[in-house]
Order: structure tokens, then sequence, then C-alpha cells
């Protein structure tokens, strides 16, 4: 028996959009907004030409994009986590791993979806606080342990964000692919977490030129493991371990104008082998390969558990609203279309 060739048999992955309100330069430099969220679902990119310099920007074309939730600038960082990640959390104490990745161009919003800030944290810091509030909700005799790890993918390299230090080597053992020595830290609650995950982000590899400001090329992985024991009908204790990854991608740009040195070519060649790589996966995924390529990159091998078989996959694709950033803009909304 064939399927038709439309109907998808592989994983399905879900793709969200947010766009991140304008900012005080786009405005200032009197950027168009060119995106437009029409319903929960829909959203369209405008896209403008300049004709003979004029100042006035020109309307020349509309694309049209459907997703399977659409977040308009006034969004809540609570409204994100709850539509994008709330179910997968749910899913973690079940024993299932699920993975949320934030993809887009340096400065769409991926860190700010991801991390968020101490007055608005964001989704990694939401699903830890819904993760123990659920468990206590929960009766499990105390039987759980939470632990987190956080590290960096930068040049193919691996490495520790809560204890930086030399680079990780990947291993394979019982459990698939471990970074050897990576610290494994129990969280007891939410409030030490935050502090932690800032601490680990201000690790991130930064630019040479830009110091202090994290590096575009750097994917940063956190991985929460939570380890919980129930009860069944006849009394019997069941332990399911479940792990939850959450993913901020390195900047979705093409690689960096030509007056870059050797070094940072090799780099930016590195960076679209973690993100062409995890493409492939995804795009293998749903198109219901057999064969997954997670060899490929250090990111798609430190994700191999969570990515594919009964493991939840979401995609949150962050943008900006400004007429300048319009290329980048649809780059993305065409990649994260093509992970559905
Ligand atoms: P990226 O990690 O994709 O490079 P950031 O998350 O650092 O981008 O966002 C760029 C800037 O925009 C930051 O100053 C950030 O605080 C701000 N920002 C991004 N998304 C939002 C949002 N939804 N609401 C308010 N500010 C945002
Ligand atoms: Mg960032």
């Amino acid at each position: 028996l064939s399927l038709p060739e439309t109907e998808k048999t592989g994983n399905r992955v879900t793709v969200f959009v947010r766009v991140r309100p304008i900012s005080k330069k786009e405005k200032e430099a009197d950027s168009r907004c060119c995106v437009t969220i029409v319903n929960p679902r829909d959203v369209y990119l405008t896209e403008f030409v300049n004709p003979n310099g004029y100042l006035r920007l020109k309307r020349i074309r509309r694309r049209h994009f459907t997703f399977d939730a659409c977040f308009p600038d006034s969004a809540t960082q609570q409204e994100v986590y709850s539509t994008t990640t709330s179910e997968l959390v749910e899913g973690v104490l079940q024993g299932r791993n699920g993975t949320v990745f934030c993809y887009g161009a340096t400065g769409a919003g991926k860190t700010y979806t991801m991390l968020g800030t101490v007055e608005s944290p964001g989704v990694m810091v939401l699903a830890i606080n819904d993760l123990f509030g659920k468990i206590k909700t929960r009766s499990c005799d105390g039987n759980y342990a939470v632990h987190l790890s956080y590290l960096e993918v930068y040049n193919e390299t691996v490495r520790d964000l809560i204890s930086p230090g030399r680079p990780l080597v990947l291993r394979e053992d019982k459990q698939g692919i471990v970074a050897a020595g990576l610290t494994q830290y129990r969280v007891y609650s939410t409030d030490e977490v935050m502090i932690l995950l800032q601490q680990g982000n201000h690790n991130r590899t930064t630019e040479p030129t830009r110091a202090n400001e994290t590096s575009s090329r750097s994917h940063a992985v956190l991985q929460v493991v939570v380890e919980y024991q129930v009860r069944d009908a006849a009394m019997n204790i069941i332990k399911n371990v479940g792990k939850l990854s959450l993913v901020d991608l390195a900047g979705s740009e093409r690689a960096l104008a030509t007056d870059q040195i050797t070094l940072r070519s090799l780099e930016g060649a590195n960076i679209n082998r973690s993100l062409l790589a995890l493409s492939s996966c995804i795009n293998a995924l749903v198109d219901g390969k057999k064969h997954i390529p997670y060899r490929n990159s250090k990111l798609t091998q430190l994700l191999k558990d969570s990515l594919g078989g009964t493991c939840s996959t979401v995609m949150i694709a962050n943008i900006s609203p400004s007429s300048l950033s319009s290329g980048e803009t649809q780059n993305t909304l065409h990649w994260a279309d093509r992970a559905k």
C-alpha cells in the first residue's frame, strides 16, 4: 500500500513565529513595519522597494505564511511559554523527551524568548518554574530530582556554561551521546535558576571585536533532566526519566562580509555546519526518512535522543518587524515553513 505523495508520514514539528517590538534604532532609521499578523495563524510579509533612492518606500509584494501560531509584538513571555512549551513539560514528567529551538537572525529576539530578563523571564525559566509547580501538586513521595546542564556549541567546540573550562569531548555510552565532564547541576527551586542561567549566558563566547556581546555564532543548549517516581493503580513504583532541551540557536544570517579574516570564515562555515545539519535532520524527520543524519555536527549529536521518535519538537522562529530586516525575515519564514 503506498501513501499519496502529499501525505507526510514523518514526525510533526510544531512551528511558531514571534515578532519582536520595533527597536528605537529601527524607528530612527525611518524603517517601515513589514510584518502583519492577521489572525493567530497567518502572517504576511510585505516587500518594499525604494525606487530612485526616494524616501517613500513602495510596496511591491505580500507573501503569506501559515504556522501553528504567530505571536505579535504584544505577546507576553507567559503566553509564548504556555502555547509553545508547557505541553512538552507535561510530557517530560511522563518520561518523554522534547526540544524547543529558537531560530532567527541576530537581534531577532531568540535570547529574549529563551532566557529573557530578570523582570520578564523567558521559556527556560518559565519551564523550570512550571515543572516544579507540577511536581509539587502531585504526590510522588518526594521522589524526584531535577538536574540542569547548560552548554555552548561554538565553532564545533562544546563548552560547559555553568563551569567554563576546557572544551568537552562527546562520548557514546549506554545512555547515548554525552559530553564528558559536563556539570549536571541539581536544582531545588526556580529562584536559583535565573541567576545560574544569566551567569551561564554571560559565559557564552563573545565577539573578539565586541567584548561583552554574545557571539552570533554560539548555540546555547539547556538540558533539564527530570527523574520522577509515581505509583501506578496497583501501587507499584514507576520511575520516569524525561529530558527537555531548550536551544538558543546561533544567528541564521548569511556569512559575514568578505573583509573578515580567514579564521572567522572558518567559524562561519562551522556555524553553518551545525545549523545546516539541524536543518537536514528536521527535514528528514518531517519527511519521514529512515536515516536521520545526526552525526554531521556536534549540535545534532548532542540532541540525538531528543529529536524524532516519540520526542516532541518545537520551533520558534524569531523575526524583526522592520523593513530593514525583511531579507532575513523572509529567509527565516521560509526556513520555518520548510520545518512544518
Ligand atoms: P537574538 O538573541 O536573536 O540576537 P535578542 O533576544 O538579544 O536577539 O534581542 C535583541 C534585542 O531586542 C534585545 O535588546 C532584546 O531585549 C529585545 N527584544 C527582543 N524580543 C523582545 C520582545 N519580545 N519584547 C521586548 N524586547 C525584545
Ligand atoms: Mg542572542
